[in-house]
């Protein structure tokens, strides 16, 4: 098992480089989130192990009890639906939030954040593919949403998130990645004060490499490190 972590993390970062080198990017501009939702400690402390700092989890209870069994330095990625009565308790534990799809949500990070003395560093969750099962803000309601997020004393808008539909063969979700950027640029033209585009997560195991030919600069993979989740 130990091997196989670390195996996996290696092969994830050359085929990341092998994307980045397809498209002209930089490799030091896209980072890998190891997503470990539902995945043991001693899981995750071997990828710590093997150089990795940024794990993301999607459920509060879980990335709770995970936080002190995991060295101080770790990048906690909150990826997954939040509620707002869970704000309060990860606030100020978390470097980036992944999932902010409304202005309510966004409201209650806020107030939590200014209690606690700290900025909140989030990102605009997109159904870029109209999926009716996903969460997410709709692609035209985007810009307005961020307009009135950027007026929250205590969240900082870093960029978008997409969580592209479930496909066979990764190419059907280029449409969507592309998108994302499209948008991401649309917005980052309209120089909204506290509003920065320099993040865009997007690409899974299944699809990571297509996302990163298309701009990703946050990875979010798990069963492509962890194996899959039963
Ligand atoms: C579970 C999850 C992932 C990772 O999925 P894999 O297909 O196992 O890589 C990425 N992003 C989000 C939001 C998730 O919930």
């Amino acid at each position: 098992m130990c091997e196989s972590v670390r195996k996996n993390i290696r092969a994830v970062g050359q085929a990341i480089e092998s994307a980045c080198q397809k498209s002209g990017r930089a490799r030091g501009d896209v980072s890998l989130v190891a997503v470990s939702k539902t995945k043991p400690v001693p899981m995750l402390l071997e990828a710590y192990e093997a150089g990795t700092r940024d794990f993301g989890e999607n459920r509060v209870q879980e990335l709770l009890e995970k936080i002190p069994q995991m060295p101080s330095d770790v990048r906690w990625h909150m990826i997954g639906h939040l509620q707002t009565n869970k704000v309060k308790y990860i606030v100020d534990k978390v470097y980036l939030i992944h999932s902010v799809d409304s202005l309510r949500l966004a409201e209650e990070i806020s107030r939590e954040a200014l209690k606690k003395n700290v900025t909140v560093r989030i990102l605009i969750e997109v159904n870029v593919a109209g999926e009716e099962s996903k969460f997410g803000t709709t692609v035209s309601e985007t810009a307005a949403l961020a307009e009135n997020i950027a007026k929250l004393p205590a969240v900082k808008i870093e960029g978008l998130m997409t969580i592209a539909p479930f496909v066979e063969d990764p190419e059907d979700n280029r449409v969507y990645f592309r998108k994302l950027r499209q948008l991401s640029v649309d917005i980052a033209g309209r120089n909204i004060d506290n509003v920065s585009m320099d993040i865009m997560s997007m690409g899974m195991t299944g699809d990571y490499s297509v996302a990163v030919e298309e701009g990703a600069t946050y990875v979010r993979v798990g069963s492509g490190i962890f194996g899959g989740r039963t």
